[in-house]
């Protein structure tokens, strides 16, 4: 398993994390410029986990490895991160204290490949990964999914660290346990699904998207990260979403899926994050108790990211940068009170 610490020292030395704070689970300051073209290549991902994600496929780009390995190697590193407590290992457990992951991955040829209800396998991205290469389906589930996992020389692993178990006892025992909002924020912890767009120097694009999904969920419960559309879409002409936050909303509405169809129709990523957000608002009756963020890339370079509510950050790897930035929302206030 990667050391967290001599990855960020490592990853920082090459210049690839800039001055790493030490608050790195604070969230940036600085929000989202509209409208720019960067020179390729590009890596965006959600939330500050996403730093050091972008820096592993800005690594693997650098090294002349392809595309889709860029994306897969990047969500990897929170995969194995057992701090994180919603990407792979170390992730909060569903209702029955198991630990089920949803993942897909998707590249420039439109082949795309995922798997969900997960359990015991550290990456899921890579049985993704497998699934989109090897068989003709997009996606397997459960036992099914574990199986050929098994069979493809995965080894299975207890993935409830002890932490995780300890925050998933505190989180069951408090009376009102709707989805917490910017969880990072509040707990000044690294949460949620990674979701990870690039696009290198030839313009190919991939997307990787990878999750524990909600914490404490019901048993069999999937959420948008492992369905195309959903939590991740990837069009090698138009650009590229992926989503984070309460599934259920992307799921009703095929956030990534809209993004990019926006961008078809001549949206900006930016705006066609922002209109993605509008129909979810529009649309979804309860959206105020919840968190969507999303992100776009285009084909030309250029960028977007919106929420529902304010404290959705990104990182974003361009012109030899790669900095957290600050998401625009919709509403300037949380209104899940
Ligand atoms: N989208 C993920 C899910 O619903 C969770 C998240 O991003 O917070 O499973």
């Amino acid at each position: 398993m990667i050391n967290r610490r001599k990855f960020l020292e490592s990853a920082a030395a090459l210049g690839l994390i800039g001055a790493l704070p030490s608050k790195v689970l604070k969230a940036g300051n600085k929000i989202t410029n509209r409208g720019i073209k960067y020179k390729l290549p590009i890596v965006i991902s959600t939330w500050s986990h996403g730093l050091e994600a972008n820096a592993e496929s800005v690594r693997v780009l650098n090294e002349g490895g392809g595309i889709v390995d860029a994306v897969e190697k990047g969500v990897m590193i929170p995969e194995s991160d057992p701090n994180n407590h919603s990407v792979g290992l170390g992730g909060f457990p569903d209702i029955t204290g198991k630990v089920t992951l949803d993942a897909s991955i998707m590249g420039p040829d439109g082949n795309a490949g995922g798997v969900c209800f997960l359990e015991n396998i550290v990456h899921p991205i890579s049985v993704a990964r497998k699934v989109m290469d090897e068989t003709p389906h997009v996606l397997l589930s459960g036992s099914g999914a574990l199986k050929f996992a098994l069979d493809n020389g995965f080894e299975e692993e207890n993935l409830l660290t002890e932490k995780a178990l300890q925050g998933w006892k505190k989180m069951l025992e408090r009376e009102n346990r709707t989805p917490e909002i910017n969880w990072e924020e509040k707990h000044n912890e690294l949460h949620d699904t990674i979701g990870l767009l690039a696009i290198n120097e030839e313009s190919d694009i991939a997307g990787a998207c990878t999750t524990s999904g909600l914490a404490a969920k019901m048993r069999g419960r999937v959420g948008d990260s492992p369905i195309i559309g959903a939590g991740l879409y990837v069009d090698n002409e138009i650009g590229a979403a992926t989503a984070t936050g309460m599934g259920e909303l992307v799921l009703k509405t095929l956030g990534s899926f809209l993004v990019v169809e926006l961008m078809r129709n001549g949206a900006s990523p930016q705006q066609a994050c922002e209109q993605a957000v509008k129909r979810i608002v529009d649309k979804v009756a309860d959206h105020k108790k919840y968190q969507i963020g999303l992100l776009a890339l285009s084909k030309k370079g250029e960028i977007g990211a919106y929420s529902i509510q304010p404290g959705f950050n990104y990182a974003l790897y361009a012109e030899g940068k790669n900095q957290l930035l600050n998401a625009g929302s919709f509403y300037k206030t949380t209104t899940n009170k």
